[in-house]
């Protein structure tokens, strides 16, 4: 049985909300899947703007996507599922398998924005690699990556 409380998330705060009162950017568990062996997966929203004010371009979401794909991958590589984009344009999914601690999950989080600030590239910007590789700005995925960390405090505020 999963508390998520002791995993450091507020149990109100689970679940689908009302999207009007979300507050951003924050870290927040959406849901979780016990398998018949106890393993779990974890649903987590890594929600960057609030909903229906302002939205991310194409370009740095794409970017920013690109190192949270790298960073995820190793820093939990025995956790990482995948990271998805919100097609609303204002956050992403991130599916992890069993790991649901919500200081763990905001610590990796932490680090990979850090290391978007001292990056020299977007990981895997090639032909081979990418489906839109032209579409990419570190940059942006900078400037990002510093607005989040800036709000790091806040990351736990979803309402
Ligand atoms: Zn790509």
């Amino acid at each position: 049985m999963i508390n998520v409380e002791q995993l450091g998330w507020e149990p109100a705060t689970v679940g689908e909300l009302d999207h009007r009162l979300l507050k951003a950017p924050h870290v927040k568990l959406r849901s979780f899947t016990t398998g018949p062996a106890g393993d779990v997966v974890y649903a987590v929203d890594l929600r960057i703007n609030e909903p229906n004010v302002t939205f991310l371009s194409s370009t740095e979401m794409h970017s920013y996507e690109h190192f949270l794909l790298a960073g995820f991958q190793k820093y939990l590589p025995q956790n990482f599922i995948s990271i998805g984009l919100m097609g609303c344009q204002t956050g992403f999914y991130l599916t992890l398998f069993n790991e649901g601690n919500a200081g763990k999950i905001c610590s990796v989080y932490e680090n990979i924005l850090n290391d978007i600030l001292s990056a020299s590239e977007v990981p895997y910007v090639n032909i081979m690699q990418c489906g839109n590789y032209k579409n990419h700005s570190l940059e942006l995925a900078q400037q990002l990556a510093r607005r989040v960390l800036d709000a790091k405090s806040n990351w736990r505020k979803v309402v």
